[in-house]
């Protein structure tokens, strides 16, 4: 099964890929994820997206596909792909159709998480992640079990996006707003969308999103 999470930054994407990842053996792919990957390693790439990520807008669709394009070449997709933070725009909704179509793959859901706009900016400003591991924490909902302590690798060093900051936060959602809801009508067009309450507690998420990929 081959899904998309679709939804503004905060929403709770990448928690519930990461869910989806340890109980289906699904991969997710985080655009996101892959570009600061590429900010990290110094390539070209990564030089070109470092000043736009910082600032809250969006990556050109060029580069963006260009990744989704390879990493759909890789093996480990055949078990279900969650497609997190990809597509954003509408040229990189029909560019993954056509990239599904030439490999032979489906697209079986679209699923949208809604949450409001004050509880998204309060989720990004509190967000934080270990460093070795990549889990994602919150300085209110979502603190390791033992203070300073990684509950699934035991790593004690954590990371703060540069990102998720008020100021860039605000960017990203007008960005949101503008270039990526507009999805929402096209998947629905398509019959393909399904929508749960992302302001649920992490587990009822989890359970919306079961039931709406059914
Ligand atoms: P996205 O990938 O959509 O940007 P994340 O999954 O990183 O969002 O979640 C943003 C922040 O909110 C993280 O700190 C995460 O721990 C927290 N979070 C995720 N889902 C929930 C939820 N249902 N309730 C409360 N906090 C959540
Ligand atoms: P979020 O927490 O907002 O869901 P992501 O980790 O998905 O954040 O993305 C971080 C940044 O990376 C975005 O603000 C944008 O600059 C860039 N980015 C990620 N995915 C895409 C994409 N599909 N198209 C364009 N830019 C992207
Ligand atoms: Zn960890």
């Amino acid at each position: 099964m081959n899904i998309i999470l679709l939804g503004p930054p905060g929403a709770g994407k990448g928690t519930q890929a990461r869910i989806l990842v340890d109980r289906d053996g699904m991969v997710q792919l985080s655009t996101g994820d892959m570009l600061r990957e590429a900010v990290a390693a110094g390539t070209e790439i990564g030089r070109q997206a470092k000043a736009v990520m910082d600032a809250g807008d969006l990556v050109t669709d060029e580069i963006v596909i260009g990744i989704i394009s390879d990493r759909l070449d890789r093996p480990d997709v055949k078990g279900g792909a969650i497609f997190d933070g990809f597509p954003r725009t509408l040229a990189q909704a029909d560019a993954l159709q056509s990239l599904l179509a030439e490999k032979g793959m489906a697209l079986d859901a679209v699923v949208e998480m809604r949450c409001d706009d004050e509880e998204l900016i309060e989720r990004v400003v509190g967000r934080f992640t270990c460093a070795h591991c990549g889990e994602g924490y919150h300085a209110t909902y979502k603190m390791p079990d033992k203070e300073g302590v990684c509950d699934k690798c035991g790593s004690t060093e954590f990371k703060h996006r540069p990102d998720d900051n008020r100021e860039a936060m605000q960017n990203r959602l007008l960005v949101y707003y503008k270039e990526t809801s507009p999805l929402i009508g096209y998947y629905h067009a398509k019959g393909s969308l399904k929508s749960v309450d992302g302001t649920a507690a992490i587990d009822t998420v989890t359970a919306s999103i079961a039931d709406a990929i059914r």
